[in-house]
């Protein structure tokens, strides 16, 4: 995973690291505070014994004009990556900070753009939910399932449901993705193979209708979890957005999950925009996490968006999704 942007992000350091090497030197004295060593401690001494003294040591200084030279391959990296704009400003900022005007010691540039770059992306990211312990708090727990076509809603809501069979909850899977018969057929294997209830309509009926059904059937039979599947809508288009706030309307949802594709880049970070912008969602999940290369849509939509990661999908099958930690990105990066 992120094999491209892994091997490119340490080519641009590396490059960095020289670019900064051939600035010239500046020799700066450092204070440090030097302790003794406790063996050297008269017995009856209790006070911490330091003395200051002055060390010479080689330095780098990099100019305002000479970062933006600088910062331009690792730019482009991003860039190459999907990752969005605004966060290859926010890595380009903490990084100017760190280095720009101050003395830096030859031996630790390279360091010193890792550490920066791995607590920049550690920021990125808001904190994830318990989604299983939210369940809890209410019964049935709704859940509505937004995103676009082949984005793997429906793979994703079968994977959900068969987590929670792992963890002894019941759910009941619907169907309110009208628009095509193909995706009522498609949940309704899943049911099968899962043992869990589908709830259908006719291809073409109204999906507020379908979701309604869904959670009545729930109640009636003490269910934890309402799934809810809908069209893959296009985020532009403006009558499905409309139908679907009718289905928020109408199934009044305790959370609104996004389903994007990782190796999109940054058009699922713009999807996950505009559903946000219609209905505000609660969370997101990064479904073919294990086909993408880049990385650019985990690094960038958390902080665009301001809404968790919730999970990733990793395959094709029932168990591969995986609560999202932020780790798995860092660690795929290599930093
Ligand atoms: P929907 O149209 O949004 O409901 O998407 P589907 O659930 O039908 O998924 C579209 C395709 O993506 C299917 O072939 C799925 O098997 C595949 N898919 C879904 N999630 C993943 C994943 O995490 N990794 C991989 N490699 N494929 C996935």
């Amino acid at each position: 995973m992120f094999k491209s942007l892994r091997e490119k992000l340490k080519n641009a350091v590396s490059k960095i690291t020289k670019q900064v090497e051939e600035t010239p030197e500046e020799i700066v004295e450092k204070s440090v505070e030097e302790e003794k060593k406790p063996s050297e401690e008269p017995v009856k001494e209790k006070k911490k014994i330091s003395k200051v003294i002055k060390e010479k040591i080689t330095t780098k200084r990099i100019s305002d004009k000479k970062f933006d030279d600088i910062f331009w391959d690792l730019e482009i990296a991003l860039l190459e990556n999907n990752v969005s704009v605004e966060v290859i400003d926010k890595i380009k900022s903490d990084l100017k900070e760190k280095i720009v005007d101050k003395p830096i010691e030859r031996k630790k540039v390279g360091n010193i753009i890792l550490d920066s770059l791995k607590e920049t992306i550690d920021d990125l990211f808001i904190e994830n939910i318990d989604i299983l312990k939210k369940i809890e708090s209410k019964k049935p727990f709704v859940i509505l399932f937004v995103g676009i076509n082949g984005s793997g809603k429906t793979t994703t809501i079968a994977k959900i449901a068969n987590l929670l069979k792992e963890k002894n909850m019941t759910s009941v899977m619907v169907a309110a993705d009208t628009w095509r018969a193909a995706a009522i057929q498609q949940l309704e294997e899943h049911g099968k193979k899962l043992g869990v209830k589908v709830i259908k309509h006719d291809y073409g009926a109204d999906p507020a209708a379908v979701a309604f059904d869904g959670i009545k059937h729930a109640e009636s039979k003490n269910l934890d979890v309402v799934l809810i599947d809908t069209a893959g809508r296009m985020h532009s288009n403006v009558n499905l957005q409309e139908e679907m706030k009718k289905i928020v309307r109408v199934a009044n949802p305790d959370m609104k999950i996004f389903v994007g594709e990782s190796i999109t880049g940054n058009d699922a970070v713009n999807q996950a925009q505009k559903f946000d912008d219609s209905i505000d969602i609660d969370g997101i999940i990064l479904t073919k996490f294990d086909v993408d290369d880049k990385g650019g849509a985990p690094l960038s939509i958390s902080y665009v968006t301001k809404k968790p990661i919730l999970f990733i999908g990793k395959g094709q099958n029932y168990s591969d999704l995986k609560i999202f930690d932020k780790k798995d990105v860092l660690d795929n990066l290599g930093i």
